[in-house]
């Protein structure tokens, strides 16, 4: 028997699911069948543009406001999946924000924004999904890491610890829940072409890029395929594993 790459009669949710990345993978799930819930926190034209593009094509989506570092937001977007739609088989953990500061001049603000958006709310989303997979014994968690939770990066102390620390709770939750059926895994990008790379001089990024062997930026539907293969049924041995999706920056 072989596997198709379908998520038909899935239900979704995407964190951060109305620019970049998580945008592609709402996309790119709702082309392989799954309803998709699009959270956004500050952008809701563009979860809403997402979501319009989903229904012309005759899928299923809907939008909801969410600020994932908040624990009761956290658990309201779950609800309002499996209310709206049924079900929950897929979390993707991807919203995430950058406050890029050598630790001399970075401000606590700055650590806690970056860890409470980027780790807190894998723990917050993670808590919620969990309660209601474990119940039907079946799941998958994706959590959108990075390269620079693996090989550390200068002047992003608060990132690199969020993202080093998202890829220890993927371990963690895969053993803990193993038992019920559930996958937990985390895809680690590299430069990835969406708006996150605003915040690099073009000088940064120039430099940054000869680090890449495959000597380019990703694109977010590089990343999308992945997370989909993740979530596809044939995926369904793979669990507590990071996967690389760099041009070959971190051969681990
Ligand atoms: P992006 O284009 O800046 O998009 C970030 C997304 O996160 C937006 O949809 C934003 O929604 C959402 N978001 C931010 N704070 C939120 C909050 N508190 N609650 C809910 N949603 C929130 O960034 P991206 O490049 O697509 O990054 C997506 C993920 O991939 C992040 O976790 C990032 O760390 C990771 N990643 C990116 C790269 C890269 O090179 N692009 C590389 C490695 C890892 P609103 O606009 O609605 O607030």
């Amino acid at each position: 028997m072989s596997f198709k790459l379908s998520l038909e009669n899935k239900v979704a949710v995407v964190t951060g699911g109305s620019r970049g990345i998580g945008r592609a993978i709402a996309l790119e799930f709702a082309e392989r069948g799954a309803a998709v819930v699009v959270n956004y926190n500050s952008s809701p034209d563009a979860a809403e543009e997402v979501v319009k593009k989903i229904q012309e094509a005759g899928g299923k989506a809907a939008a909801f406001k969410a600020d994932v570092s908040d624990f009761k937001q956290a658990e309201s977007l779950v609800k309002f999946a499996v209310d709206t739609f049924g079900d929950l088989s897929i979390l993707v953990n991807n919203a995430g924000i950058t406050r890029d500061q050598l630790i001399m001049m970075m401000p606590e603000t700055d650590w806690d924004a970056v860890i409470n958006t980027n780790l807190k709310s894998t723990f917050n989303c993670s808590k919620a999904a969990v309660k209601h997979m474990m119940r039907k014994r079946t799941g998958r968690i994706i959590n959108m890491a990075s390269v620079a939770g693996q090989m550390g990066n200068p002047g992003q102390t608060n990132y690199s610890a969020s993202k080093g620390g998202q890829i220890a709770f993927t371990k963690a939750l895969a053993r803990e829940v193993a038992g019920r059926n559930i996958t937990v895994n985390a895809i680690a990008p590299g430069f990835v072409d969406t708006e996150i790379l605003d915040a690099m001089s073009p000088e940064t990024l120039e430099a940054a890029l000869k680090l890449v062997p495959l000597g380019r930026k990703g694109k977010p539907e590089e990343i999308a395929f992945t997370a989909a293969f993740l979530a596809a049924d044939g995926a369904a041995y793979i669990t507590g594993q990071v996967l690389g999706v760099d041009g070959g920056m971190a051969m681990m």
